[in-house]
């Protein structure tokens, strides 16, 4: 069957289209230029951009995979979570376009998405593997049995996602908004990951018997700003590729450890990254470095698809046809606060 998807949870308008688990066609149109200025997604502004943007990007997946509308058998579209008006703008669409071809609808959840895209590069997703989503408004560890069943949560942020720290790092460098592929490239382009030992989250002794497998960012991102402070009140220069570095390595190491330590609970041998953060070159070598030492497989989709698109919401919406899921019905909400144990509204 041939699933198109629908994905407009944040600031990118994303229409993909997947036969099985082959990528046809992945159109986006993003508004993060009219959010730079702002340094954060302006909500209304997303919603109007995903308005104008829909109908030429569902044309544009459409042209470039060779297929009609009329070919389409399923509609799958983020039902949440995110930011609820940027929701409605792509649930309408995909109600619309359901209706008008008379195929099933199946509103699906963004961050179960961010984990089935995968299959569009590696194929059938591992019968248990640990998930660890990294992104703009989430960082979780996940237990994945079969995820058109569900996933079960083992820890979560208690207070900044990745992506954010990321971003709030870059802005306090001086770097543009979205701040993770700057940051990223700065730390490559000859930073010192050692110049400075900045803090692990959650990582002590004492901490650990609570939350063992929960992440912590805030403290990280305030140590950063700090240092960097100091050094301008200093009047000194602030080595910006190194302080990237330093900063990346910190976050870098939390997640491949308690990510491998989350395994290694289950008794599973797979990894799965998915999220924007999962672009991060760190992250993707060093998850590989430290799971190859404990025997344990990382599946990474490529760059491209770990960051907000339609094709990991056809991604998801095969797999739910594919293991005979019944479709959502046509009062689908936009359920912007849609929990991360449900796969479908
Ligand atoms: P969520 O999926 O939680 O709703 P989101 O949809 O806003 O969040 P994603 O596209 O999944 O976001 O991820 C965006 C985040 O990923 C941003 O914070 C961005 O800075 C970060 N990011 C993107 N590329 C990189 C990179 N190479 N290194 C680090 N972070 C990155
Ligand atoms: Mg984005
Ligand atoms: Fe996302």
């Amino acid at each position: 069957p041939l699933i198109l998807g629908i994905e407009t949870s944040c600031d990118e308008t994303g229409v993909g289209l997947v036969r099985g688990q082959t990528l046809l066609a992945d159109a986006i149109a993003s508004s993060v230029d009219e959010h730079a200025r702002f340094g954060g997604v302006v909500p209304e502004v997303a919603s109007r951009a995903h308005l104008e943007a829909m109908v030429p990007t569902i044309r544009r997946a459409c042209e470039t995979a060779g297929v009609k509308l009329s070919d389409v058998d399923a509609v799958a579209v983020t039902s949440g979570p995110g930011l609820a008006g940027a929701l409605l703008v792509g649930v309408a669409a995909a109600k619309a376009l359901a209706l008008s071809i008379d195929k099933p609808l199946y509103g699906v959840n963004h961050l179960a998405a961010h984990v089935a895209v995968d299959t569009l590069e590696h194929g059938d997703l591992p019968k248990g593997a640990v998930a660890m989503l990294v992104s703009g408004g989430h960082s979780s560890l996940l237990a994945v049995e079969d995820i058109t069943e569900g996933v079960q949560p083992m820890g979560s942020t208690i207070d900044d996602a990745a992506g954010e720290a990321f971003d709030k790092v870059a802005r306090v460098l001086g770097l543009p908004f979205p701040g993770g592929p700057y940051v990223d490239k700065a730390a490559r382009d000859g930073g010192d990951r050692a110049y400075v030992t900045f803090p692990r989250g959650l990582t002590s002794q004492r901490d650990l018997e609570r939350h063992r497998f929960d992440f912590s960012f805030s403290g990280l991102k305030t140590a950063v700003a700090r240092w960097v402070e100091a050094k301008r009140r200093d009047g000194e220069d602030v080595p910006v590729n190194h302080v990237a570095a330093a900063f990346q390595e910190a976050v870098c190491d939390v997640l491949t450890r308690k990510a491998i330590d989350a395994c290694k609970d289950r008794g599973y041998e797979h990894l799965l990254i998915g999220g924007g953060v999962a672009a991060n070159s760190r992250l993707r070598a060093m998850a590989e470095e430290r799971c190859a030492a404990a025997g344990i497989a990382v599946r990474v989709p490529r760059p491209g698809l770990c960051t907000d698109n339609g094709a990991m919401v056809a991604a998801l919406g095969s797999e739910l046809v594919r293991a005979g899921k019944d479709p959502s019905p046509l009062e689908l909400p936009a359920d912007s606060s849609m929990p991360i144990t449900l796969v479908l509204n």
